[in-house]
């Protein structure tokens, strides 16, 4: 049995108990359930008082669901690498596929001196490297498509 706050058409409120929320409809639908107060079959259910404290949980969570198939850490984990990525992209410039032409530029003063992220295959990021040129990669996050 649950017990379910019912609501009729001119929002009178009261509980009812049912043997479930299909039997509720059942009988609501039957015009079987009648209000107290003025005695209207056109009810609806109402919140009942746990539901509403469920959805206020619910709404106190992070914006960021769980995502399903993730581990406890590798949640953590996700996280940090987004925040880390937020303030990457936040700081620093976008130079897209100009990054090791740009990071180049910055490293021998021809470009001015600044924080910059953007794609670079891996033989671009061996050369800067080779020269001397501090990089690193953006973190990915573990479900992006690359
Ligand atoms: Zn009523």
């Amino acid at each position: 049995m649950i017990v379910l706050t019912v609501l009729c058409e001119t929002d009178h409120e009261f509980e009812g108990w049912f043997a479930s929320a299909e039997a509720f409809e059942t009988q609501r639908e039957a015009r079987a359930i009648a209000c107290p107060a003025c005695g209207s079959t056109r009810v609806r259910r109402g919140l009942s008082a746990p539901n509403v404290a469920t959805r206020k949980g619910r709404e106190a969570e992070p914006v960021t669901a769980m995502k399903p198939g993730l581990s406890a850490d590798q949640h953590r984990l996700r996280a940090v690498l987004a925040a880390l990525k937020a303030e990457v992209e936040a700081s620093c410039d976008y130079v897209g596929e100009a990054f090791a032409e740009e990071a180049r530029a910055i490293h021998y003063g021809e470009s001015d001196p600044r924080g910059i992220y953007g794609e670079a295959s891996g033989a671009e990021v061996e050369a800067l490297l080779e020269e001397g040129i501090t990089i690193a990669p953006l973190p990915r996050l573990p479900d992006e498509a690359n």
